[in-house]
């Protein structure tokens, strides 16, 4: 499918590995020309060069911390202040028990979660909007859906920028900006493997038992794959996108048991 869109710039945070590198190779692949932008400067030059060459695109990538105000400037910077599509990501917080975060912890993971994927709509949205035309996919969680207990940071965070979105997204859909919401659940991503490394420390289990108990909770029965989220991602910043506002959307291999 032609998703209309060849030729336009995209900004993809958090994006030399995992779901954000996904998000980055399937908007490559669809002809959009992208700033990546991550922590770690040679993933993410790796990732530049490998996307430039398979898609025949753009690719600047501007190395720096998203969830802090310098790494933003560094990013809007090399955009000119202005891009077409906009995928707001960053590292989750880390897991724990809810009786032992403090403030800081809360707001580290209010920074990292919910404030900067604002700030940089805020940056970027008013041009969109200006020009007629914007996509803006926020990478949340399945926690949004469903709490994931161990993860009470992320499920506070990430609910706080579901119900921002929720407002913003009809404020600006008259002028033909969409924004919307990617949940994913279990993805075969290094983050997972950090996650399947805590529970068996937690839990007295192998790395490998830990992910064969989650795995045993999936429907499909396995982990998903950047590759698809990405996909999705993709058509979420299509042409044919265009009636899709302000929605979360779960891809979780059917592992929330919910009706609607
Ligand atoms: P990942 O495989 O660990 O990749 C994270 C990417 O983000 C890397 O490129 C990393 O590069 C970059 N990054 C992390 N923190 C950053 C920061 N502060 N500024 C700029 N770049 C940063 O993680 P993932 O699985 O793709 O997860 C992406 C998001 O989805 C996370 O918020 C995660 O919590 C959420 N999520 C993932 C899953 C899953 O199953 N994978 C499920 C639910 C939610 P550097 O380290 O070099 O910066």
């Amino acid at each position: 499918m032609d998703l209309g869109i060849k030729g336009k710039r995209a900004l993809v945070c958090a994006a030399s590995k995992g779901l954000g590198l996904g998000c980055a190779e399937a908007l490559a692949e669809a002809g959009v020309n992208l700033v990546i932008n991550a922590r770690g400067r040679d993933a993410l030059t790796r990732a530049a060069y490998s996307l430039a060459d398979r898609f025949g695109v753009m690719v600047e990538p501007v190395a720096g911390d998203i969830t802090t105000e310098e790494g933003r400037d560094k990013v809007l910077t090399a955009l000119g202040g202005q891009a077409d599509i906009l995928v707001n990501n960053a590292g989750g917080p880390p897991p724990g028990n809810w009786t032992d975060w403090s403030r800081d912890d809360f707001i580290r993971a209010f920074d990292g979660n919910l404030l900067s994927a604002v700030a940089l709509m805020q940056a970027l949205v008013p041009g969109m909007a200006e020009r007629g035309w914007g996509r803006v996919v926020n990478i949340t969680s399945q926690s949004v859906k469903a709490p994931i207990p161990e993860l009470g940071l992320s499920n506070t965070a990430r609910l706080g920028l579901t119900g921002f979105v929720a407002g913003v997204s009809r404020q600006v859909a008259p002028q033909g900006v969409c924004i919307n919401n990617l949940l994913p659940g279990m993805h075969a991503t290094d983050r997972m493997v950090q996650l399947d490394e805590n529970a068996s420390k937690s839990q007295g289990i192998t790395p490998e038992e830990a992910r064969a108990r989650r795995v045993s909770a999936i429907p499909t029965g396995s982990y998903g794959e950047a590759a698809d989220f990405g996909a999705t991602c993709a058509f979420l910043c299509s042409q044919q996108a265009r009636f899709i506002v302000g929605q979360n959307i779960l891809l979780d291999g059917g592992a929330s048991r919910a009706t609607l």
